[in-house]
């Protein structure tokens, strides 16, 4: 495992940050990749993040990579380093009101749309467009959004993948260019974070390349 994660640092430009996934994935794996230096971790569900939490050093930080509901945003709200995956405004608001009561400013990544199959989550380009430039988004001091997460199609097809992942860093630079605080692109996979890197992705989450059984 640990020579999974530094075969991948290696990999990829070093303004590029590796979320080790841990969904699944015993506190003791965690544990040795933190002895190792590993610092950062992704969770997909507000239960095992918080159980994980709990269990591990404080000076993780952990990154909810996996769609968060309302009604579970007080428990994460202390310490959550990153939500990748916020979709609508009223989870903009409820992270605000949390982030307040906590005395934060929660950061936070809109989930866009871009794959082809079809997925409850995240948003369209310009439904994202819209939000940032709202009245009501302007009224939200407990949160930023600092960027924006990408999932392609799962597929063998590595050119749609490609096309996917593009589209989204050419939304990221012209957002970037009208929003200073969007600097972070989150797109890529085990499955595809070359191909990500490649388009331009400076976060990736990478979970079953790391700790599948089968790994050294
Ligand atoms: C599980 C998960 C990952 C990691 O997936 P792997 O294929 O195991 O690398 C990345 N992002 C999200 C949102 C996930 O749920």
């Amino acid at each position: 495992m640990l020579n999974n994660i530094q075969a991948i640092k290696v990999s990829i430009p070093e303004e590029v940050t590796l979320i080790v996934v841990t969904k699944t994935f015993p506190p003791k794996m965690i544990l040795e990749a933190y002895n190792a230096g590993h610092k950062i971790f992704g969770e997909s569900r507000v239960q095992e993040l918080l159980e994980k939490y709990e269990a591990l050093p404080d000076d993780i930080e952990w990154h909810l990579i996996g769609h968060l509901q309302t009604n579970k945003v007080k428990h994460i709200a202390p310490f959550v380093k990153l939500i990748h995956s916020v979709d609508s405004l009223k989870l903009l608001q409820e992270i605000n009101k949390e982030g307040l009561k906590n005395n934060r400013v929660i950061d936070c990544l809109l989930q866009i749309y871009i794959a082809r199959e079809k997925t409850k989550f995240g948003l369209d380009q310009k439904e994202a467009e819209d939000l940032l430039f709202s009245e009501e988004f302007k009224k939200l001091p407990g949160l930023r959004i600092i960027g924006f997460m990408g999932m392609a199609t799962n597929t063998d097809d590595l050119e749609q993948v490609r096309i996917e992942f593009r589209s989204l860093k050419k939304f990221f630079d012209k957002l970037r260019n009208k929003n200073h605080n969007i600097q972070i692109l989150s797109m890529g996979m085990s499955s595809d974070y070359r191909i990500a890197v490649e388009e331009g992705s400076n976060m990736i989450r990478i979970g079953s390349a790391i700790f599948a059984k089968n790994s050294p």
